[in-house]
Parts: C-alpha cells; structure tokens; sequence
C-alpha cells in the first residue's frame, strides 16, 4: 500500500468549487499580481494571527529578507538563529550581507534553547551598554536580531526570548514558515515578536496553489517600509 507524504489532490477535491470560483473570479478580474483578492488575504492573516499587519511576499523566503532589509540589517550585522532549520533561514540572513551566528537547540522541543543563548551571549558577545551594543567578540559583528524558528507545531519558547532581546535591544523575528497557527501561552505564532515570517509554500501548513509568503508585524512603519520593497 502506497501512503502519499502529502495528498494535494485530496485537499483540493474536499473544497473544489470554492478554489475554481476563486481563481476564476481572479483570472475575470486579471488581478495576476497583489490585488483586492491578495489584500483582503493579507487582512484575514492578520486577524486570524492577532497582529495587525500582513505584507504579503512572494515566499517564506522572500518573508525573512523582507523582514531583516526592514531593520536595516545588512553587512557588519549578525543575526542569531539555529541550525536546525530549513535552509532558507539562514540563506536569507546570508542575503543581506549579515553573518548567522547558530545556537543550539533544546533535546526536548527540537526548537532554539534558551540557555545556550544565554551561554552564548554571557561566553562570546560583549555588551556595550553607551551604545547599546551587542557585539560577537570573535566575528566582531554587532548582533542585531534573533529568528526563533517554530517547529513540529510547537512554537520556541518566547516568553524568555523576548526578554533577552530587551536586555540587549535586539529584534526578533520569528520563523513561523512551519507555524500556522501554534500558539504559545494562548498567543498565535507571528504575533509576538516583532516581525514574523510565513511560508505558504504547498506543502507547508497553509499552502497556496503556487509560492507565497507573508510577514506580519504591529508596527505599522515597518509595516509601510515592506510594502514598499515589493518583494
Ligand atoms: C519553508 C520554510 C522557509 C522558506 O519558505 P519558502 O516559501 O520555501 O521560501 C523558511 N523557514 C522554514 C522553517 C521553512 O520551513
């Protein structure tokens, strides 16, 4: 017996005639790129996520580039995440010009450990609190963000996350591309750091008929800077 690892087609056959009425209702309105269909998405998302804005991206991605160009981030930064991941999490910190510094993950939740980041930040960073500064000591780049990645329906564990990157005036970016959804402390994913990046890549939790992405965040010059990039 041959057990597909994800039956598209079945999906797709559970909700035939809305998906047809939608893409034939897209192809009269020949609204091939963004559009009204795109925006009221983008309104949904954010809703169903708790966040105010939604800016949709070609892909998950294009998501995180978006998300780190936002924040200026580029050559002489650094940016902590995991290894643990799907590629494009640290393709897309390549992207900018800023050095992946990796952390390790938790035995137990496959997702970013909070005392290795903590050992990392105490061990190989130095804290320049005139400047603010949080700087890797052996690649002398200066730390400017965190993607957390949610993986296995379960999201990282935010609430620490968001109060070290306080302490060391650091954003965070969550990778929710696997996280549609999650929720931690009753929160949804991408609602509480301060930009989150999601995948509607196929096969992923929310698949689109093709690529797609969104970035979510509250606030609202951010916002208006990653609708402006056109990504
Ligand atoms: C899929 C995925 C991405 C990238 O999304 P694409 O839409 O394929 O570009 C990023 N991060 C994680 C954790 C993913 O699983």
């Amino acid at each position: 017996m041959q057990v597909p690892f994800m039956d598209l087609k079945r999906q797709y056959l559970k909700i035939k005639d809305e998906i047809d009425e939608a893409i034939q209702e897209t192809i009269d309105a020949c609204a091939f790129v963004s559009g009204k269909m795109v925006r009221k998405f983008e309104e949904d998302f954010a809703q169903y996520c708790g966040v105010k804005y939604a800016v949709g991206v070609s892909n998950g991605t294009s998501a995180l580039f978006t998300a780190l160009k936002a924040l200026d981030i580029g050559p002489g930064d650094g940016v902590i995440t995991v290894s643990f991941t799907f590629i494009a999490t640290v393709e897309a910190i390549s992207m900018t010009g800023a050095r992946p510094l990796f952390v390790d993950i938790d035995t137990d939740t496959y997702n970013i450990s909070v005392s290795k980041l903590k050992e990392y930040i105490e061990n190989f960073c130095e804290w320049d609190s005139a400047k603010k500064m949080l700087v890797d000591k052996k690649h002398r780049v200066r730390i400017k963000a965190v993607i957390p990645v949610h993986l296995y329906g379960q999201m990282a564990d935010m609430d620490p996350i968001m109060d070290i990157a306080k302490e060391y005036d650091l954003y965070v970016i969550e990778d929710a591309a696997q996280a549609h959804g999650a929720t931690y402390k009753g929160k949804k994913a991408g609602s509480i750091g301060h930009l989150a990046a999601f995948s509607f890549y196929p096969s992923k939790n929310l698949g689109a008929y093709g690529q797609g992405g969104a970035v979510l965040t509250n606030d609202e010059n951010l916002a208006s800077k990653m609708r402006m990039s056109g990504e």
